[in-house]
């Protein structure tokens, strides 16, 4: 099946151009780690790599939720490996990370939706590499406050939470999430004094007015900090781009968002929530 709209130039790009991903994809095939720079086929892994950034995935690599834009194997997840807070604790040791960003497949078949391996992993991090800043992308949790507010006590230097798309369109794009309980998770990470991110991709459908509205509601979070990227299909069974947004479009939204008080935003084509994440 041909893709519905031609992909345009400024997405053409070589991923095989530089020579660090090679080590690096070692150093994680080697601890047996899934990270969504790889599992995400994200466009920036040369880039982020080469920067000592990374996305690592916990919680296995099997998700209880099946977005539709989303490329991570979904189904009936194993039992959590209790070695995993190690090994990706020493995965960002072997790698020398200093920035890493920590996420997680939906584990709504557990009691605690995975909060407690969370607080596990993070903590093994933060014992084996004092010097790395650790960024979260929590799922949801259900929309349960104490289990957010577990995760947050370990003190991440920045906590995320994706928004994904605009209101209507979450029910069309995302499993389970509900727009305004992804707001009340952005809610309850500002209220446990942690710098709070999320984001959203463009060009599934939304209109010019729905990501303004989209920007208002996510402010009213106390969240200040913003990815905005361009839908890339992973494959012909997800959901078709319905359009690319250009690079100057990705400028005036940025622009846009300033305005509105945002404090930091990261917009355009290629951007991914951990996108350039250790700046700012
Ligand atoms: Fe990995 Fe995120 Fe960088 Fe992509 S943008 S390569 S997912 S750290
Ligand atoms: Fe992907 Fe959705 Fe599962 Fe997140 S919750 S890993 S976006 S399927």
């Amino acid at each position: 099946r041909k893709p519905h709209v031609m992909k345009p130039e400024w997405l053409k790009i070589d991923l095989t151009s530089k020579k660090s991903t090679g080590e690096t994809a070692g150093i994680l095939s080697k601890h047996h780690m899934n990270t969504i720079c790889t599992s995400g086929l994200c466009p920036n892994r040369a880039e982020c790599w080469m920067a000592r950034t990374a996305t690592l995935m916990i919680g296995g690599d099997i998700c209880t939720r099946k977005c539709r834009f989303c490329n991570t194997l979904s189904g009936r997840p194993r039992a959590l490996d209790s070695n995993e807070p190690t090994r990706v604790a020493e995965s960002i040791k072997a790698l020398g990370l200093r920035y890493a960003v920590i996420t997680s497949v939906d584990r709504d078949d557990l009691d605690d939706y995975g909060a407690a391996h969370w607080v596990q992993t993070i903590k093994e991090i933060q014992r084996l590499n004092p010097e790395t800043k650790v960024e979260l992308l929590i799922p949801d949790f259900m929309g349960k406050a104490e289990l957010i507010r577990q995760v947050m006590a370990t003190k991440p230097h920045v906590a995320g939470h994706n928004m994904e798309t605009v209101r209507r369109l979450t029910p069309s794009v995302r499993s389970v999430a509900r727009y305004d309980r992804s707001l009340e998770v952005l809610h309850e990470i500002t209220k446990c004094g942690i710098t709070a991110k999320t984001g959203f991709m463009l060009g599934l459908g939304e209109t010019h007015e729905e990501i303004l509205e989209t920007m208002d509601d996510i402010l009213k979070t106390g969240c200040k900090r913003l990815t905005l990227g361009q839908y890339l299909q992973p494959t012909a069974h997800h959901l078709p781009v319905s359009a690319y947004i250009t690079p100057e479009q990705f400028a005036n939204y940025k622009r846009i968002a300033l305005e509105k008080g945002f404090k930091h935003v990261v917009s355009g084509p290629l951007v991914r929530s951990s996108y350039h994440a250790a700046e700012g």
